[in-house]
């Protein structure tokens, strides 16, 4: 197999230049749009016709000429035939899995998930007909031993938040095709680091919130999948994208679009900083959790599957043990420190720092965070890449000895 390189990927798709030339797309925020002749109308709510067949667009909840560009890009980066938009990473899981799912069907999910998804499933989803059954997802004998009969997901994150165990996804492939199920992968972590489809997920999907943005300025998400697949989610009878609504508006996607080009840069600079703090962290003894670390149980596995060249990601943890040690290092880290800022999301040019049991993975009862190995002490670090890595690294190493974490104590 020749190596996947996203960043040829996105640099090689064709390019969108804007009216008049512009080297900046042209930004489309027209909710409507004209036909020449009144019988092309029923042509596009026939199919007959649309973005990719003859360039006609109808309504922006249906396709934006904007949005869809950067749908353009997004697959071309995740090596998927087509992508959609969403207003959110919620709007994307919950469109895909009500997609994929009727009333009585069921879902195997990693139990270390994101907080909002684990609510989606665990809360919201039982209530219209559909369930969940939360499995080590690292465990492929549990996988399988948890399939039933109406089985259609199987859903996990390629590495997990907060806790950073790693999924193999060629082995959940195996499994999901074994069975007739989807594989859906949420890769908001690992955007260019990793490609899950070619690692056989079915359905990609991101929360541009995060990394691909990477401004915190902006809510988005994305499905990425084959063209089937989108335009079944934009069907004008059972589009559950087209009929639930929530699309991206084309003034964020025209923001994203401009910061694109630099995600593989962004995503290098991220990965190598958290590894050379992770590192340091580890040489004083503290507990530092970071896949890229040869001690992390699953660093092999992401070796494995990593595209060259992008690093192990951006995010790494500190499991201070309990919520008091965690909150004395936050605090240390922000305000004596200026390491960061206690904040939730990740993915921004600052360091965001977090206490995920009361945070991002609150909705979570704390008997099963336990469960799935969430310390409640558990501080969660997405590493940015302003200052000095010197400095940054001296700031980190100052405070977790100031809370007694270094091997020392
Ligand atoms: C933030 C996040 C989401 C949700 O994305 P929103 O854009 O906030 O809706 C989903 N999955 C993961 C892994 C996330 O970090």
């Amino acid at each position: 197999m020749i190596p996947f390189n996203p960043e040829e990927a996105l640099r090689r798709t064709k390019r969108e230049f804007g009216e008049h030339g512009g080297v900046a797309p042209s930004l489309s925020r027209s909710s409507t749009f004209t036909v020449m002749e009144p019988g092309i109308m029923p042509e596009i709510f026939q199919g007959v016709r649309g973005p990719d067949k003859g360039g006609c667009y109808l309504y922006s909840r249906h396709f934006n000429p904007t949005v869809n560009v950067l749908a353009r890009y997004l697959a071309a980066m995740e090596d998927t035939e087509f992508a959609l938009c969403t207003a959110s990473g919620m709007a994307a899981i919950s469109c895909t899995l009500l997609q994929l799912c009727e009333y009585g069907d069921h879902i195997v999910a990693s139990d270390t998930i994101y907080g909002g998804t684990y609510a989606l499933l665990d809360s919201l989803l039982p209530k219209m007909g559909i369930r969940t059954t939360f499995v080590d997802i690292t465990d492929l004998s549990a996988v399988s031993a948890a399939v039933d009969d109406r089985t259609r997901v199987l859903y996990t994150e390629a590495v997990g938040n907060p806790t950073l165990k790693v999924a193999d996804l060629p082995g959940l492939s195996s499994l999901a095709k074994r069975f007739g199920a989807a594989l859906v992968v949420d890769n908001t972590f690992t955007p260019i680091v990793l490609t899950p489809s070619l690692l056989g997920a079915d359905v990609v999907i991101h929360s541009l919130t995060k990394f691909i943005n990477g401004a915190s300025d902006l809510l988005g998400g994305v499905i990425c999948a084959d063209r089937d697949f989108v335009y079944r989610l934009m069907d004008l009878h059972h589009g559950r994208a087209m009929l639930l609504g929530p699309v991206l508006d084309p003034r964020s996607a025209f923001d994203v679009l401009q910061r694109l080009p630099h995600l593989p840069l962004r995503m290098r600079e991220h990965g190598v900083r958290a590894m050379a703090i992770a590192s340091r962290l580890e040489e004083i003894g503290a507990p530092v959790i970071y896949p890229g670390l040869a001690s992390h149980p699953h660093h092999e596995r992401l070796r494995s599957m990593i595209n060259e060249g992008f690093g192990y990601g951006g995010i790494l943890t500190i499991d201070c043990g309990t919520r008091d040690t965690a909150n004395r290092l936050m605090s240390i880290l922000q305000n004596k420190e200026a390491f960061g800022l206690i904040a939730v999301s990740l993915g921004y040019f600052d360091s965001l720092i977090s206490n995920s049991g009361a945070s991002t993975s609150s909705e979570i009862a704390p008997e099963d965070q336990k469960k799935m190995g969430l310390s409640p002490g558990l501080v969660r670090i997405s590493i940015g890449y302003t200052g000095g890595l010197d400095e940054r690294i001296a700031e980190i190493e100052r405070a977790v000895r100031e809370v007694g974490l270094d091997g020392n104590h």
